[in-house]
């Protein structure tokens, strides 16, 4: 985190422009002004009735336009949907959705064209995503498929010495059947496949690995694993000092070495190999230009510590979590992983990606959501059954965005593209006089 010294002190100098040091000084320190009203929760289950939502907006200054964008007719009427999934509500914001496709996808699970819905609001992005489908799916698809499958939670327990360690291993070791049918009394759907552990000093890191079925898994981990550890501390004949059910070694919603080794979700790789004809046609840039960026991009990204190698396999996750409900946060750990270019054949290009982290259900969590579920629908991907397919289709989508972005910068078209799609007046404003633009 180092900064150079003349760029601190350039900083320092415009903030100083602006106020005195003591003004400045005065601003940081805490305040012990009367603090503002707490934002009412309601009464509990219905946290979500009109009235409590009401009071809410009483809250707030901004109340007419504001209110009267995110608290519309339609969000009034769906508003009971939301209640295992937000506290505090007010309303829902409106995301962009973009169609990208069609997206051929020969996989295990996932089988045929798909349009993705996109949710964002970065031009480009969606325009981008369907060239880089479109190119596949005239290659004839790609084939893609999960290679496995595991969510983790990780409890610490901390013991008097290394000796106590020992001890507690040995009777853990002892128990790990019991452990599974603990886990298992938890959830229907929820497994815990294995539990592997790690020793720091009388510290032990339990690591505790599930498959979820078609949920993304982190509330039924926790709870499954919640479990295994109250009969842990009832059973155990050595007592830690103490514990936490969580102490950052599951990945969770962060990019790590461990899960980026092992598996966090699902484990998804999807594979293409295009023609000449289709690179040069569609995506305007050679199998040579995209080798050479691919090359220097992968020297790139090792020189700045990247995990991985990859191009930009978030823009294409956030948009399509989002937009199907899934924890967007979780892009931090899922938009991970490698992507690999070969030459094939005459002027051909192999392309693969592999994603060790793609954390995502088609049940639970936000998945069921109105709008969420019918971006699933629009899929074919909404419920029971369809979680692994889903993982494919993201590998795929993935796949898609490093063609295109690797095509874009490669034949001068990236900044070209940006600047004619993101800049210039929009739709509303063309239709505008100039003088009353903003
Ligand atoms: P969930 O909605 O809490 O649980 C999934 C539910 O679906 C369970 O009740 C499960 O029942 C049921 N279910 C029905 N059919 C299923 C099927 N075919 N496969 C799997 N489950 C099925 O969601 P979750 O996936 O466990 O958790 C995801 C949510 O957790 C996300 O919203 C995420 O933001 C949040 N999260 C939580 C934590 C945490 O530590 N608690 C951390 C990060 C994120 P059974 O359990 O009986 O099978």
């Amino acid at each position: 985190m180092a900064t150079d010294l003349r760029s601190v002190r350039s900083y320092f100098k415009r903030l100083l422009a602006e106020r005195s040091e003591e003004e400045i000084a005065q601003t940081l320190v805490p305040s012990r002004e009367a603090i503002s009203p707490h934002v009412p929760r309601g009464d509990a289950p219905a946290r979500i009735s009109p009235e409590a939502v009401e009071r809410r907006w009483q809250l707030l200054e901004a109340e007419t336009s504001a209110k009267h964008l995110l608290l519309d007719d339609m969000t009034r009427e769906q508003m009971p949907a939301y209640s295992r999934n937000i506290e505090n509500f007010i309303g829902t914001v409106k995301v962009p959705i973009g169609l990208a496709g069609p997206l051929r996808v020969r996989g295990l699970y996932a089988q045929g064209d798909y349009y993705a819905p996109l949710a964002t609001t970065e031009a480009a992005l969606v325009a981008s995503y369907t060239r880089g489908a479109q190119a596949i799916t005239r290659a004839g698809g790609c084939t893609a498929a999960v290679m496995w499958e595991g969510v983790t939670r990780a409890p610490v327990f901390a013991f008097d010495s290394i000796v106590d360690v020992g001890r507690f291993l040995l009777w853990a070791g002892e128990h790990s059947e019991t452990f599974r049918e603990v886990a298992a009394s938890t959830t229907r759907h929820g497994v815990l496949l294995r539990t592997c552990f790690t020793v720091e000093g009388n510290h032990v890191y339990l690591i505790f690995e599930y498959s979820t079925g078609d949920a993304a898994g982190q509330n039924m981990v926790t709870i499954a694993t919640d479990a295994v550890c109250r009969f842990i501390l009832d059973q155990t004949p050595v007592q830690p000092t103490y514990w936490f059910v969580e102490a950052n070694m599951s990945g969770d919603k962060k990019a790590s070495h461990l899960s980026f080794q092992n598996v966090r979700g699902r484990k998804v790789t999807a594979e293409v190999t295009l023609t000449p004809e289709i690179i040069q046609g569609h995506l305007k840039s050679s199998a040579g230009r995209m080798l050479d960026l691919y090359r220097v991009s992968s020297i790139g990204g090792v020189m700045s510590g990247n995990i991985g190698i990859q191009g930009h396999y978030a823009n294409g996750m956030a948009a399509l979590y989002i937009a199907c409900g899934q924890d967007a946060a979780c892009v931090a750990e899922s938009a991970v992983g490698v992507t690999r270019f070969e030459p094939a054949g005459d002027g051909g290009l192999y392309a693969s990606v592999t994603l060790p982290n793609v954390i995502v259900g088609t049940v639970g969590g936000g998945a069921t959501l109105p709008s969420q579920n019918a971006c699933l629908e629009i899929l074919g991907l909404s419920g029971q059954g369809h979680a692994a397919a889903f993982a494919e289709v993201c590998a795929a989508l993935v796949l898609a965005g490093e063609l295109s972005i690797s095509a874009a910068l490669s034949s001068d078209h990236f900044t070209r593209a940006h600047q004619t799609l993101a800049r210039g007046p929009s739709e509303a404003e063309r239709n505008t006089p100039p003088e009353n633009r903003t």
